[in-house]
């Protein structure tokens, strides 16, 4: 039986993790519940499986949770980055699954991380924005990390019982999002709407976003570099609409192993919590006859900027991937207001990584200060462009 830290339980991928884990009731049981501001479903949560712990973002959601609770259940709650961080880091969790979005995430992950907890990790940020710090705390802590990104998942599969020393590169493999064959004169005129709308995958707004813009793959390759220990260069992003390989590896001898599985997120999340098994889930065989074609192109940089600034930040490395997520947040944001075009996403960031001197970070709090100062220079730069 494994004790389960769910943070973001109320997103999509909490919310998937619950699926996993009502369907082996046997294997996993949520000791904690960590969620943001909607109390509607933590409650519900929490009443159908009665964690010792909840915790939410502020005192007041937690003072509205336990009056609705009103002692139903002996559930204890708590709040703020010092309540994710005591419930991730609870002596008898085995396993904290990370799946806050955005910053708030940060810490409580790295709190679990630091004394030692596996953590099947959802929360993008903390790779990209502290990547090498992330890693060598987890080594010190003794824990150990399972993405549960689809591609990440796919690596981790195709690397599991062979030599770390044959492997030559990655194919991280990405859907081209909804705006993949768009011209760079439609893609000036995209609305947040259709930015929303992703062609295989349901997802919460802001990866929604960052998978149009493609920044996703981009960062997707940088949390790679950090979780299977290669270089910038050994990894190629291909584009593959269907969206049934997941990623590849290739070895020296020229060999390619792939992951092939249906886009649902219950897949990857049970091979986190179940890792190295595969254990049996709710969902049908796949049906690659069903599926007919897989068919495969190279991503086009030139219409889509923020891939290529987001894998220019993981080359330059130090300080610069956590700007390009300062930026990228501000910018991201502004588009879903309606305030900057599509294409002025790039042209934001871009701007905020060209008046960033880098540095290395050598703590969290460094890391979130890097992250910190994006956000600032962003939103100056953001006042300009809508200013004009
Ligand atoms: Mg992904």
């Amino acid at each position: 039986m494994k004790n389960i830290c769910l943070l973001g339980s109320t997103g999509y991928i909490g919310v998937n993790s619950l699926k996993v884990i009502k369907g082996s009731p046997h294997r996993y049981r949520i000791v904690a519940l960590g969620a943001g501001k909607n109390i509607d479903l933590l409650l519900s949560q929490i009443q159908e499986f009665k964690p010792r712990f909840a915790a939410v973002i502020n005192p007041d959601l937690a003072k509205k949770l336990k009056i609705r609770l009103n002692s139903r259940t002996n559930t204890e709650i708590l709040y703020g980055t010092e309540g994710y961080i005591e419930i991730a880091t609870l002596s008898d969790v085995d396993i904290t699954i990370a799946a806050m979005t955005g910053s708030s995430g940060l810490l409580p992950t790295f709190s679990a991380v630091t004394v030692g907890k596996d953590v099947a990790l959802a929360n993008k940020e903390i790779l990209v924005v502290a990547g090498s710090l992330l890693m060598k705390e987890s080594k010190k802590g003794g824990g150990k990390i399972f993405p549960i990104d689809s591609e990440h998942s796919a690596i981790q599969q195709s690397i599991q019982g062979h030599r770390r020393e044959d492997l030559k590169r990655i194919i991280l493999t990405g859907s081209g999002g909804p705006f993949k064959d768009f011209s760079l004169e439609r893609l000036s005129k995209v609305t947040p709407e259709e930015a929303l709308k992703h062609p295989k995958w349901r997802m919460g707004r802001k990866i929604s976003i960052d998978s149009a813009t493609m920044l996703n793959k981009g960062v997707e390759a940088i949390e790679a570099k950090w979780l299977f220990n290669v270089e910038m260069d050994q990894i190629e992003i291909l584009l593959h609409p269907q969206s049934i390989i997941h990623s590849m590896v290739e070895y020296m001898d020229g060999s390619i192993i792939a992951q092939l599985a249906r886009p649902d997120m219950r897949i990857p999340i049970s091979y986190a919590l179940s890792y190295p098994r595969h254990l049996r889930g709710e969902l049908p065989s796949l049906d690659l006859s069903d599926i007919g074609k897989l068919s495969f192109e190279k991503p086009d940089k030139n219409k889509f900027r923020c891939l290529d600034l987001s894998l220019a930040a993981g080359k330059i490395g130090e300080s610069m991937p956590a700007v390009l997520n300062g930026a990228n947040e501000v910018a991201v944001n502004a588009f879903l207001e309606g305030k900057i075009s599509f294409l002025e996403i790039p042209q934001l960031i871009e701007e905020t990584m060209e008046r960033h001197e880098t540095f290395p970070l050598n703590s969290i709090d460094q890391a979130i200060e890097a992250d910190q100062w994006a956000q600032s220079r962003a939103k100056e730069i953001l006042e300009r462009i809508v200013g004009n």
